[in-house]
């Protein structure tokens, strides 16, 4: 006979997950503000895992394009040599003459200074054209937005940056898969670092 003990464990971010034990299949359940749900089935080999993270059950999250992360505010879109490639060939530009006119370096308290896109005296990116003008070339730090580190580091950073902006939690249902291999992706493709100049006086 099997054992049907149920247990629910609800979490703060409003999914449901439920574990049939010694059932082999983990059921979680998540809703959107729209009402649609999500069911993600799992193998019963990871009951036996590490904690899964708070977005196991995947996250909803469409852009607006409401441009702020874009504008108003100073900010900073580090590059690796790989959007520096892409855009560059997307402006038909060689790679350091692309740095020189787009980019400034970023001291980051005495370690490398780190490469990013250039703002405008307003704060707004560079690229920023009534819309972004390389959409399509746009670097990876913006393109994976906002499955960052740094903003998936607990449910607290997740709704910390959703006041800010508007199209996290909404829209679009992304897996715990695509998340990951975002995050991947931001490990595979490191920022473009040099010495900082003071550090490399001494
Ligand atoms: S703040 Fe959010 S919704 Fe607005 S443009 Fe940026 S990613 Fe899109
Ligand atoms: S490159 Fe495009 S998407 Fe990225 S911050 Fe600049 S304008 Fe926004």
């Amino acid at each position: 006979m099997r054992y049907h003990t149920i247990e629910a464990v609800l979490r703060f971010d409003g999914s449901k997950s439920i574990i049939l034990q010694p059932a082999q299949l983990i059921i979680s359940k998540s809703f959107n503000p729209l009402g649609e749900f999500h069911f993600q089935m799992k193998p019963f080999w990871s009951i036996f895992m590490a904690e899964q993270p708070f977005y196991s059950s995947g996250l909803y999250f469409s852009c607006t394009r409401c441009s702020a992360c874009c504008r108003y505010d100073p900010g900073y879109v580090f590059l690796s040599k790989k959007d520096v490639e892409i855009l560059a060939a997307e402006l038909k530009m060689d790679y350091s003459e692309f740095i020189e006119v787009y980019c400034r370096w970023v001291p980051q308290g005495g370690g490398p200074d780190r490469l990013s896109l250039k703002e405008k005296s307003n704060y707004d990116c560079v690229f920023w054209k009534d819309g972004c003008s390389v959409y399509k070339g746009r670097p990876l730090q913006c393109r994976n937005f906002p499955f960052w580190y740094s903003i998936l580091a607990s449910f607290e950073t997740w709704k910390i940056a959703a006041e800010s902006c508007p199209g996290i939690g909404k829209g679009n249902h992304h897996n715990m898969d695509y998340i990951e291999s975002c995050l991947a992706q931001g490990r595979a493709e490191s920022i473009i670092t040099r010495k900082n100049p003071i550090a490399r006086g001494r």
